[in-house]
């Protein structure tokens, strides 16, 4: 078409090439307007998603339930329906004035492709059926280039949000290495670790130092706040401290590899919707499911007789989210995360308040062979209950990001310092419930 038009009227040619200026104007606005309005409305998109999941999920269910809570989560979800949708139309009203500029701009051209034949022809030096063919190839290569403008408009329109992932791929590069495993020979030492939440001002960990021999228990105990999960996932490789270092054997393995070295049970450890078996065995992926280690792992956490009463057993699908499935009590859904974290078969494992939720009978049965449980393995525990504490070979005290106190049991008793005040406290309120000046108030 371009051929045809360039021998009939060469003229015609770059009027409809310049055609395409406003479109790619027009594109260039509507990339920066579309952008800004992602921006705009992401953190709705996430409170708008927030609140639809603890709308429809099963686990907030009761809770909601409970507090009757659900009509003022509706209407707040409703709100901000209703700020997105005024900002929506706010957008698109913008976005028609764009796009009917760039229209008015292309009819324009197009139109002045045409008078352009008018006046050849009205000035003799185009004969009419000539005419006739450059006004329609002037009419066919005009859409097919507006084509291809809008086209290269819809790319530039990404441009922006590929330049934004493309920096994101930069801060946090796709395809980090899976780290390499060491198993623990001698110690992990964490040397004047230091450690800030983003946007925090106060460090959560500030110049602080502990060792963890190789198959030792090490607990780590301190108010809440204090930062013993901070450390945890420190030395779990899923932090960086700041200021200073973290020994693995002697040398500093980088976060990658100490997660490949280490397993953890968190605090808040998932209960995913699968079987019991996979439950289990989602800890380790690199080895092929091994269902006599799965087995043999939850029969020493002691719940292997509540898994054999479910229906399917091992491959009982846990919850009723995804299908008719059984549950566990919150205290064996812990006791199948232990299990989870003892699986994956490393030479130090962490517990985060692996007994949080377990009743007395179960706990003690847990801790009176601790050493057997964790099969030679190096742990570190952190617990509020310090019956299972005080059988850790070391303990560190924490307060405000600091380690105030280190030692055993009865060193840390003996310093009459933190630790043994944070004992006495437990210990009495068991021990002796008449001394407590609240229950003689009371009795009074
Ligand atoms: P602990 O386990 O002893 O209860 P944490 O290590 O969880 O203490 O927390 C230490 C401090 O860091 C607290 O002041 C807490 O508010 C803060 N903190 C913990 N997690 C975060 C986070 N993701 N973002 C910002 N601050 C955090």
């Amino acid at each position: 078409m371009g051929g045809a038009l360039v021998a009939i009227a060469p003229l015609m040619l770059p009027v409809l090439l310049l055609g395409g200026i406003p479109t790619i104007v027009v594109a260039r606005r509507t990339s920066v307007l579309e952008f800004a309005f992602a921006r705009r409305v992401t953190l709705l998109g996430q409170r708008r998603g927030y609140l639809k999941l603890l709308l429809s999920y099963r686990f907030t269910a009761a809770e909601l339930r409970a507090f009757d809570a659900t009509t003022e989560l509706l209407r707040r979800h409703a709100e901000d329906d209703a700020q997105y949708l005024s900002l929506l139309e706010e957008h698109v009203r913008k976005r028609r004035r764009y796009a009917f500029a760039g229209l008015v701009a292309s009819a324009l051209t197009l139109g002045g492709a045409l008078a352009v034949v008018v006046w050849l022809t009205a000035a003799g030096r185009l004969s009419l059926p000539d005419a006739g063919a450059a006004a329609i190839a002037a009419r066919i290569l005009g859409g097919q280039l507006s084509q291809v403008f809008r086209s290269f408009g819809s790319l530039m329109e990404a441009s922006p949000f590929l330049l934004d992932l493309a920096k994101f791929h930069e801060d946090y590069p796709p395809g980090r290495s899976a780290g390499t495993r060491h198993d623990l020979s001698t110690s992990l030492v964490v040397e004047e670790a230091s450690f800030t939440y983003p946007g925090q001002e106060r460090p959560a960990l500030d110049g602080v130092t502990v060792v963890v021999p190789r198959g030792q228990v090490v607990a780590l105990v301190g108010e809440n706040g204090s930062g013993k999960t901070t450390l945890a996932k420190i030395m779990a490789g899923l932090y960086a401290p700041e200021a200073g270092r973290v020994l693995w054997d002697g040398s500093e393995l980088d976060g990658d590899d100490r997660r490949a070295s280490c397993s953890i049970l968190f605090q808040d450890f998932l209960k995913y919707q699968m079987s019991v078996a996979d439950n289990v065995a989602i800890s380790d992926t690199t080895v092929p499911i091994d269902r006599g280690r799965i087995e043999s792992t939850v029969e020493r956490v002691g719940i292997a007789d509540a898994v054999n009463r479910l229906p399917h057993g091992f491959d009982t699908v846990m919850g009723i989210e995804l299908e008719e499935g059984a549950d566990l009590s919150g205290g064996q859904w812990q006791r199948l995360a232990l299990a989870r974290a003892l699986y994956r078969d490393r030479s130090l494992v962490i517990l985060d308040e692996p007994s949080a939720a377990l009743d007395p009978r179960a706990e003690h049965e847990l801790f009176a062979d601790v050493r057997g449980v964790l099969g030679g393995r190096a742990a570190v525990l952190i617990s509020h209950r310090y019956s299972s504490v005080q059988l850790a070979d070391v303990i560190y005290v924490m307060e405000g990001g600091r380690v105030v106190e280190g030692g055993t049991h009865e060193e840390l008793v003996a310093l009459g310092g933190r630790y043994a005040e944070l004992y006495a406290l437990q210990a009495q309120a068991y021990l002796a419930p008449s001394s407590s000046p609240q229950r003689s108030e009371r009795n009074a």
